[in-house]
């Protein structure tokens, strides 16, 4: 069983539970690691009580708020 070199594949991708990949860790990909990432960052800003503060303009596009 030559497949078990790889200890570190018993890890799961917290955002969508598939196995994780090592470059990904502890994702199975850099959408995911964004996914979170982003959530993480959404959570951040929340924590930090900034009020009614925009986000310097810097948003990505793919939300387009009117
Ligand atoms: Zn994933």
């Amino acid at each position: 069983m030559p497949d078990q070199a790889k200890p570190q594949s018993t890890a799961r991708c917290p955002i969508c539970a598939r196995p994780a990949a090592e470059p990904f860790q502890p994702f199975c990909s850099k959408r995911c690691a964004d996914v979170d990432l982003n959530r993480w960052l959404s959570g951040a800003y929340v924590v930090a009580g900034k009020d009614e503060e925009d986000e310097d303009g810097e948003r990505t596009p793919d939300r387009p708020r009117d």
